[in-house]
This record gives C-alpha cells, structure tokens and sequence, in this order.
C-alpha cells in the first residue's frame, strides 16, 4: 500500500468514486479537465506535512484549495492531482485581548472569522463579496483586497505571523505576534500574494482593531471623472475614519438594479456614482454629522448632483448589495472578461478611452460594465458577450492598454491560471526571471499549484 493510501485511512479523504465536483472549479469559470486523483481534507499542520511529504515520495502534483472563490483559476486542479482541501482547518486558535490578534488555522472563513471577533468587541476589516466562502489561508495567498483597503491596507498588511509547509514538508514557523520586528529577511511576505506556488498556508496570526460602533454610508452621483478625483481627494482630507471608496458607473449601476430586481438609487440619469463608508469608534463621534454636512457642502458648491444617505442599516445594506452584486450581473453576459486592473489614477480616463474605444470597434455588440475601488485605483472593467474564440484577443487588447500606463494586469484578484500568458505586460523580464529562480529554490519538482502564476 502506498504513503498516500495509507494516510488516507486517517485523514479525511474523497476518492474517484466520491462526488467531487465540488472541488473541480473556482468561480473564474474555470473548470478541471479531468478528475483529481484524490481530495485530502487534513485537520492540523502536522497532517498537511505528512500528505506533502506522501505526495513528494510518489512524485504526485497537488492543488491547494481554500474556499475556490477565487477569479483566477489558481485552485483548479489538473486532471490526476492530489487536492489538499483546507477546509476541515477552520479553528479560531486564540485572541489575544492585549495585543489585538488572532491565531487562526488556514482553513477559518472570512465570514465566521468576522463574527467571532465582533462578539468579542474585536473588528478584522478585511471584506468582499466573496465573505462567506474564502478562506484565510486564501486571502492570505492571493494577498486579497476587498471593500477597505483605503483604510486598512490589503491582506498583506494585516498578517502578522506565519506557519507555511514547504514543498519538502518543512514546516516553517514564523508566527510572530507584533507589528515590528527587523530580524532580516522578512519570509512571510515570499508567501503572501504567491497563490500556493511556494508554500502552503496552516495557521496565522492577524491584526485586529476595536470594533466601529457605527458605520454610515453615502451614496453619491457625480457628473465626471474630474468631480470624482476632487471628492476623492476631499474626502481623505475630511473624513479621517473614510474607509471605503466605491465607484460604479452608470451602466454597472443599472444592471446590478436589473440583476436584483430592484430599482435604480437615484432618479437621475448620472455618469457616476460613488458609494463612500465612514466607520466611528464611538456612537456620538460625530462621523455621521460630518459625512452628511461634508456631502452638502459637496452639492451646494457644485461639486457633486445628489446624494443619498441611508436612513436605516437595511437601506445601507441595499446600497451595498448594488456595489457587491457583479456575480449576478455577470451571469447574462457570458461568455466574458472580467479584469480586475491596477492603473495610476491620473491615467485612468485615458485608459479607459483607448480601451474602450478599441474594444467597442472590434466587438461593438459587448456590453462593458465599470466599477472599482477606484480610492486604491483599482479598476473591474467587464466585457462581454465575446465569441469564446475572441476572448484571448480581448485579454491581450486591454492588457497593452494597461502596460502603456504602467498599471498592473492584477490589482487584487492574482494571476492564477488565467492571467499567467499575460503576466509579462506587468512584469519586466529580470523580475519574471528572479521569481523563477526562488520558486526553483523552494519547489523545483514544482509539486505544489503547477502550471500557475508562472513556468519554471
Ligand atoms: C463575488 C466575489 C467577490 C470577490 N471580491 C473580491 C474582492 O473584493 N477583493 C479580492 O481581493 N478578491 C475578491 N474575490 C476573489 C476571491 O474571493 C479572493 O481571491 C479570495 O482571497 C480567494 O480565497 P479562497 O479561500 O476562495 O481561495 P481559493 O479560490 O481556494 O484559492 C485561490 C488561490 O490561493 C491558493 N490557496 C488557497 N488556500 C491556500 C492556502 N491555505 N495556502 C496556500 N495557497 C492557498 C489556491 O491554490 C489558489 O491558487 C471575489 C470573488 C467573488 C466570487
């Protein structure tokens, strides 16, 4: 009996003669050519250990999987794999009520992660749409963004400390507890952002922060991307606890209304809308006065048309089921391309006219969808539908548009499968040369996410 086999007596595992569909696809659209050879579902960082080192022994490739809402391809695996399934590693280790951390094990939900440090009047900031499926140990390896990374910084900075299984096995303990230490090479950033190709994530200490006593929203309309920069810019300088900056153009705006079966927010036709968040500490800080007045002053200086202001956290909540509500959108416009681009703020309206312009004279039957976190110029432009034989062509047009700017073909969503062809539009080749020599270092049999992100 082989490693691999014996093992599975003792961790959960599924087989060929199981129902593993669910673990043949992310939500990219991406789906696995044929089935894993087995799907691994360990419980403790010993276990991963065990199976990586089973998996090196019989020259097995694997696919580490988290919560599969990723948009890029990363967790889908190839036909004949191992999928190592984070999914049973989901314990809240310990709070620290001192210093405002967690412990966590890699498999912990983002949703349920949320919840449990709220009710001890504890807040983590990291949120998307994607809440109630991802995983910690999968935001912490696509280095996820989400809705408040205006003001809490990505995934990247809310990691603290580490614990990483190598593709030998060694477990790397790096689970440091504060915010500064300068002990040299910094080694867990080699595996944030890096979507599994170097390391597998277990366990992981986590910045918290008090709870926001309250929170109000705003919606905004605005006549162009000149009213946009300047509220952008205002708003960091008035609204200190600003913490989410969302945009949507008008088309995306009434699709989502259409998708929800609901109507528009605003009355108007207006180009742009921008859904803004303060969070306050306190209940009487005054956040919610300050928001409404600063948005007054807006209108009456003509500065920006309407404003809506939630009255209650139904009608806040509602606002924000528009801005999350691209799932259900995307579902008539297939097949399509969702980008998920980086691009310098002042280049933004020049961008989006040369792509645009491109796109609608080579495929003027698509329909193109605008929305961002456009606070950290982070830009989701959605094209489609597209002839499946096109959507190459559609990747490549934009992604020069974006390498003209400097911008980045990733802003959050990472590489994955599905972006690995264009990766050289944002990376020069020494770079793209010196990340193949550590991920050689690190896993030269490249037995862990093979074929992702970049070939050896
Ligand atoms: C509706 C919706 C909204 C979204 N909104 C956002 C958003 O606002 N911001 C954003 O950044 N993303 C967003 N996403 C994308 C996605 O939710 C994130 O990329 C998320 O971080 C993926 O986590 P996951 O656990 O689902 O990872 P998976 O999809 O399972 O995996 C993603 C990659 O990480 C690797 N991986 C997973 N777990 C581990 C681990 N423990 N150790 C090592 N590698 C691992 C996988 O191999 C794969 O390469 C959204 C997705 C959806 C469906």
């Amino acid at each position: 009996m082989s490693t691999l086999q014996t093992l599975a007596k003792t961790i959960s595992s599924l087989g060929p003669e199981d129902d593993l569909s669910r673990y043949l696809r992310d939500e990219s659209g991406l789906e696995a050519e044929g089935l894993p050879a087995q799907v691994l579902r360990p419980r403790t960082t010993a276990e991963v250990a065990a199976i990586v080192r089973a998996c090196g022994l019989e020259n097995r490739r694997m696919t580490i999987q988290g919560g599969r809402t990723g948009l890029a391809g990363g967790a889908v695996p190839d036909p004949g794999d191992v999928v190592l399934s984070l999914e049973l590693m989901d314990q809240i280790e310990s709070l620290d009520a001192f210093s405002g951390t967690v412990t966590v094990q890699g498999g912990v939900v983002l949703e349920s992660l949320c919840r449990q440090v709220e009710a001890q009047g504890w807040y983590f900031p990291m949120d998307c749409g994607a809440r109630a499926s991802c995983q910690i140990g999968g935001n912490i390896a696509t280095n996820a963004g989400g809705n408040r990374v205006l003001r809490y910084g990505t995934m990247r900075e809310l990691v603290l400390g580490l614990e990483v299984v190598l593709a030998d096995g060694t477990v790397l303990t790096m689970m440091n507890q504060g915010l500064k230490n300068n002990t040299g090479l910094d080694l867990k950033h080699l595996f944030i952002g890096t979507e599994g190709t170097l390391g597998i994530v277990t366990r992981a200490v986590l910045r918290l922060f008090p709870k926001p006593a309250e929170r109000h929203s705003a919606l905004v309309a605005l006549a162009d991307f000149h009213q946009l920069t300047d509220l952008l810019k205002a708003a960091r300088g008035t609204l200190p606890t600003l913490s989410s900056f969302e945009v949507m153009w008008r088309g995306y705006l009434q699709a989502a209304a259409r998708a929800l079966n609901c109507q528009e927010p605003f009355d108007g036709a207006y180009p742009l809308c921008v859904l803004l968040e303060v969070e306050s500490g306190r209940p009487d800080a005054g956040d919610g006065q300050a928001l409404h007045r600063f948005l007054e002053e807006r209108i009456a200086g003509g500065e920006a048309l309407d404003a809506i202001l939630p009255q209650s956290r139904q009608q806040a909540a509602q606002l924000w089921r528009l801005r999350d509500a691209i799932g259900e959108i995307l579902y008539d416009m297939q097949p399509c391309v969702a980008f998920d681009v980086g691009i310098p703020l002042q280049a933004l309206p020049g961008f989006m006219e040369r792509a645009c312009a491109r796109l609608d004279a080579r495929w003027p039957d698509a329909r193109r969808l605008l929305f961002g976190h456009l606070g950290d110029g982070n830009l989701h432009l959605s094209t489609g539908p597209h002839p499946p034989a096109d959507l190459s062509a559609v990747e490549s047009l934009v992604y020069e548009e974006v390498e003209r700017v400097g911008g980045s073909i990733s802003a959050e969503h990472g590489i994955g499968r599905i972006k690995k062809p264009f990766l050289h539009h944002s990376r020069s080749a020494p770079e793209l040369a010196l990340m193949r020599q550590i991920r050689h270092l690190l896993d030269s049999r490249q037995q862990l996410n093979c074929g992702r992100v970049l070939d050896l």
